[in-house]
């Protein structure tokens, strides 16, 4: 009998987990779609251009920082953003779990 073995480096490795990257949907049809491209325009905002794999569509985004909810151990003394209370950030991220849960449950394939 032939015995399979997994390779010493996938023992090793982490349980896979979910990830909670940056993604940008589309805005007409609510795809992911692809950034192109980005640049940092200061410390706190950040621009590029996205693209929908889905209908095509191409357009021009920016991201920002609006709180700060754990201060840096390294602060930089050009930013400068009001305190979001933990609790208040934990509730947020809770609150945004449960919703990517639902949403994809309606996008669960049957069969
Ligand atoms: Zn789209």
């Amino acid at each position: 009998m032939i015995e399979y073995r997994k390779p010493a480096a996938a023992a090793k490795a982490p349980a896979p987990r979910k990830t909670h990257g940056s993604v940008l949907l589309c805005p007409h049809c609510g795809t992911r779609t692809l950034i192109r491209t980005s640049r940092q325009i200061n410390e706190l905002f950040r621009e590029g251009y996205s693209i929908c794999t889905s209908c095509a569509f191409m357009g021009k985004y920016v991201t920002h920082y609006i709180a700060e909810c754990v201060p840096s151990v390294s602060p930089n003394p050009r930013v400068s953003l009001p305190a979001l209370p933990r609790h208040q950030a934990a509730n947020d991220i809770a609150a945004s779990e449960a919703a990517e849960a639902d949403q994809m449950d309606l996008f669960a394939r049957s069969g």
